[in-house]
């Protein structure tokens, strides 16, 4: 990212305020307010962790047309973002779509209206973590938290320590271990982690977040 478009998201982030609903006159409205919010918080969930209305998107479908693993989703990745504008929650967080996204940017860079699709996948998934959301695919979250570990731990990627943890989560031991000697020999692997000075300093960006992965009803 070029150094005025990072001037420009962080200005974007520091005047960023989510939009407050007017206050009900009537019971009836305070009731239908109350149901209205409760109802619309995931989507303020996602708003505030991207930066960016839902509403935004109009549904064009450029972005799953490009897709290169719509094939294997259970829901196309525009039609993600339809349900958290309709409220239905329920089926977009439990969609396997945000865990099988590769977050390869090819959606965001081809919206007319800019909606940044891979961001929103990140926090589709943040949000399921949270509500404690039974995900489908098992294997890719055990993926995801083998990696945030070697990160926590390291302060970067550890390839060989990436592979045990997650064949401990998901035991799957024999699961291409045949192809681990040539990687060694060819250099691709490293028998020890190559950490990263500063590691006090990507330790406490993990304190400071995973307070938020308290889990909460829908
Ligand atoms: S390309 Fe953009 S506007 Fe069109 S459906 Fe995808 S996210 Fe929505
Ligand atoms: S970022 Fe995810 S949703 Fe977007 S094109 Fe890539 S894989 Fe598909």
């Amino acid at each position: 990212m070029s150094g005025n478009a990072l001037k420009d998201t962080k200005k974007l982030q520091a005047s960023f305020v989510p939009p407050t609903p007017p206050a009900p006159d009537t019971a009836q409205e305070y009731s239908e307010s109350t149901h209205q919010s409760h109802t619309r918080s995931i989507a303020d969930e996602i708003t505030e962790k991207t930066f960016q209305d839902v509403s935004l998107c109009y549904q064009c479908g450029k972005c799953s047309a490009g897709c290169p693993v719509r094939f294997y989703m259970d829901i196309a990745p525009n039609k993600v973002v339809r349900l958290i504008q309709l409220g239905l929650y329920d089926e977009a967080l439990s969609s396997t779509t945000p865990w099988l996204c590769a977050g390869c940017l090819t959606c965001s860079t081809r919206c007319p209206n800019s909606f940044d699709l891979a961001k929103f996948m990140d926090a589709v998934r943040e949000v399921a973590l949270e509500k404690g959301v039974d995900v489908k695919e098992k294997d890719i979250l055990n993926f995801h938290k083998a990696f945030l570990d070697q990160i926590r731990h390291h302060g970067r990627s550890y390839e060989v320590g990436l592979v045990a943890d997650y064949k401990m989560r998901t035991l799957n031991l024999l699961q291409d271990v045949d192809s681990a000697p040539g990687m060694f020999v060819n250099g691709k692997l490293s028998a020890l982690p190559h950490n990263i000075k500063d590691k006090k300093s990507v330790k406490d960006i993990f304190k400071k977040t995973s307070g938020k992965q308290k889990q909460k009803p829908l």
